[in-house]
């Protein structure tokens, strides 16, 4: 096996059980490995000085050289090794009753479940999975193969086409891996809301699974409510607030693929009022606006937008974005009403996050305060050690 030499200090990081291992930090490459095969990860001077530290996937392509798969210098990387991280990931969702009986479900959170480049979510009886690195790439079939026995799904559906891959150098690749397409729309149960799930064309793997609690929440929050949600994508924010009982809910994106899915999703569910809900396909940077210059009131206001900063390169254009959004929410906001506002950038912190809404709040003249932090669900984890996972950060204010 070949060996990736660290430069001297570097190791702290790996020692730390950090899985990422950056071009800066490698010194050199003792033998040969191909994109995604395992090297062992050996320190280059201190006290461990000669000693393997990690077994990773070498990606010479990418700016992170190479993903640690495990810090135990005597595990092998086999499918052994996938079957038992996969079913421990299985495992650990299986023990969390908050867990329980949802039908759409993260089983895999990459880094986070010790599989870096590996996502997997589960809908219904069919498993949608995303490689997104040079190991995870190399190890597909055993990886696939330890979800089926994992999950127990007869179907497995790859949507590796995320733009992260290029960086790896690899391609976009989609399709069916196990078994036959369904005969008709996936749809899952959330909160007692039926959602269509796009597996084929829609966000990530056709759901976002991590606000799961936070519909939730919204939905606790509504009746009686007049309810605004920005971004709502194929309107779970918005259905789970009629769930709720709120008298008006107004609900604004800019994609009109979204606008015939939310609306799909609506009629599915025929026991909520179709009435309340009124849908509108403008930017919601000017409907916020216009929305002001109207004099409108909202008691419950969300903002879930897309990820305006992918990398910390993005956070100065992200952070005036994010600040533009609330400050126009604060000004719609009904005295005592409450805000879900959220950011899913990598790139900004929690701590920049609230100091960016506290700006808002304090140019809208609105004197406000955090009354819940709000995270992505359980099976959505953040490894102590991977800070990095924590992509999903909200706030729940009332003014
Ligand atoms: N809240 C949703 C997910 C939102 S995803 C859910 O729970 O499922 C982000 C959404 O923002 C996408 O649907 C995208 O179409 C929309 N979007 C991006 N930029 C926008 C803009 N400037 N104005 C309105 N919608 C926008």
């Amino acid at each position: 096996m070949a060996q990736l030499i660290l430069h001297p200090g570097k190791e702290k990081s790996i020692l730390r059980r950090h899985p990422w291992i950056f071009a800066g930090a490698v010194a050199r490459l003792d033998g040969r490995a191909r994109p995604g095969d395992t090297v062992d990860v050996v320190a280059g001077g201190g006290k461990h000085a000669g000693e393997v530290l990690a077994r990773a996937a070498w990606s010479p392509a990418s700016q992170i050289r190479a993903r640690a798969w495990s810090f135990d210098a005597i595990d092998p990387i086999d499918d052994a090794f996938f079957k038992r991280r996969i079913a421990a990931a299985v495992e650990r969702r299986t023990a969390l009753p908050e867990l329980a009986g949802q039908q759409g479900l993260r089983l895999i959170h990459a880094e986070s479940d010790g599989l870096p480049g590996v996502i997997a979510d589960r809908y219904g009886d069919t498993v949608v999975v995303q490689l997104t690195s040079a190991g995870a790439d190399k190890w597909r079939k055993a990886i696939v193969g330890a979800l089926q026995k994992a999950s127990g799904c007869a179907r497995i559906y790859e949507r590796s086409d995320s733009e992260v891959r290029g960086r790896e150098g690899l391609e976009p690749v989609s399709g069916w891996l196990l078994g036959d397409p369904p005969a008709g729309d996936i749809a899952i149960d959330e909160h007692g809301v039926r959602m269509k799930v796009d597996i084929v064309a829609g966000h990530k793997t056709g759901f976002y699974l991590d606000q799961r609690d936070n519909r939730r929440l919204l939905r606790d929050l509504a009746a009686g409510k007049r309810v605004l949600n920005c971004f709502f994508y194929t309107g779970g924010f918005s259905l789970q607030a009629l769930a709720g009982g709120a008298t008006e809910v107004v609900s604004v994106d800019s994609s009109e693929p979204a606008l015939a899915t939310a609306r799909d999703n609506l009629a599915l569910n025929p026991q909520l009022d179709a009435g309340r809900a009124q849908w509108r396909a403008a930017n919601v940077f000017d409907e916020l606006r216009r929305l002001a210059e109207a004099g409108e009131r909202f008691d419950l206001i969300v903002l879930d937008p897309p990820k305006f900063a992918p990398s910390a390169s993005h956070v100065e254009r992200a952070s005036r974005a994010y600040k533009d959004i609330n400050l126009n929410a604060f000004k719609l906001l009904a005295p005592g009403g409450l805000m879900m506002t959220y950011s899913c950038s990598g790139g900004v912190d929690l701590d920049t996050f609230q100091r960016i809404v506290a700006r808002a709040a304090l140019d809208a003249g609105r004197d406000a305060r955090i009354v819940k932090r709000l995270q992505g669900a359980a099976d959505h984890p953040i490894a102590l050690a991977f800070p990095e996972g924590e992509y999903l950060k909200g706030l729940l204010v009332q003014a």
